[in-house]
């Protein structure tokens, strides 16, 4: 995207998908792409409307077991997003959001459920055999050592969530990153979160792009190419100083 047109920010089923307040990473690419002087429109979808194929970015938030079947439901019924990934829009997807954008995940009927199939996993409540009881839900802060190629400092977060992910067999894309605290994923491979093309997906709650402003950036970068240089307001400096208190702990 060049010229001045607003970069368009889809808020995907708030309702639905917003728990921990995953819709505040909405504003905090409006206000990312404001402080450069750019243009942006937050347009949020509401459940049962269509979802509106022309969006530069989709935001999933997290929901619960129930929400989140609805949701899946609609995009699929829908087609925008996947319609939007297929001419290059980016998506990202936190929690229920990132277990909806893959291939199949529990609902609270005890059930799979197809997601979008936007990146190659699976989420189940367990991948230990039959009979073993199922692990306690992963909750807390949670920090993930991005993989190197995405240039990203330690990500933070907070994390609420029953569900275990792994890539399907021979799955595209890299682990987000390698869990330094916290659960993740879930699995022994000690990963979180999935990226592939230009959709993402995690389990960090924060929101996730107000803790880690580097991967805001890196989200519009994918959007814009290069970015002007950014007047961040001082308060952002009470955030960096913030976040570098939780990972030292971390
Ligand atoms: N319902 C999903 C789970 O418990 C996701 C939870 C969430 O989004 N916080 O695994």
């Amino acid at each position: 995207m060049s010229g001045l047109s607003a970069t368009r920010i889809a808020l995907i089923y708030p309702e639905l998908l917003g728990t921990y307040g995953d819709g505040g990473n909405a504003l905090v690419l409006e206000r990312r792409l404001a402080w450069r002087g750019l243009p942006a429109e937050i347009v949020p979808v509401r459940a049962g409307d269509p979802v509106p194929a022309d969006c530069d970015i989709y935001l999933l938030g997290g929901g619960e077991d129930e929400p989140q079947v609805l949701a899946a439901e609609g995009m699929r019924r829908t087609g925008g997003v996947t319609a939007a990934v297929q001419r290059g829009a980016v998506v990202l997807a936190v929690c229920a959001g990132y277990q909806v954008v893959g291939e199949s995940f529990p609902g609270s009927d005890g059930l799979l459920h197809d997601g979008l199939g936007l990146l190659e996993i699976e989420t189940r409540r367990s991948f230990g055999p039959a009979g073993e009881p199922v692990p306690p839900r992963a909750v807390g802060d949670i920090v993930v050592e991005p993989g190197p190629a995405l240039g990203l400092p330690p990500l933070f977060g907070y994390e609420n969530h029953g569900g275990r992910t792994r890539p399907v067999a021979g799955a595209g894309g890299e682990a987000l990153g390698r869990v330094r605290r916290g659960v993740g994923d879930g699995t022994a491979a000690g990963t979180d979160g999935r990226v592939s093309g230009r959709v993402v997906g995690t389990y960090l709650h924060g929101p996730v792009l107000a803790q880690n402003p580097a991967l805001a950036d890196l989200l519009l970068t994918w959007v814009h190419g290069g970015l002007p240089a950014l007047a961040e307001p001082p308060e952002i400096e009470l955030l960096r100083a913030a976040r570098a208190r939780a990972l030292e702990v971390a």
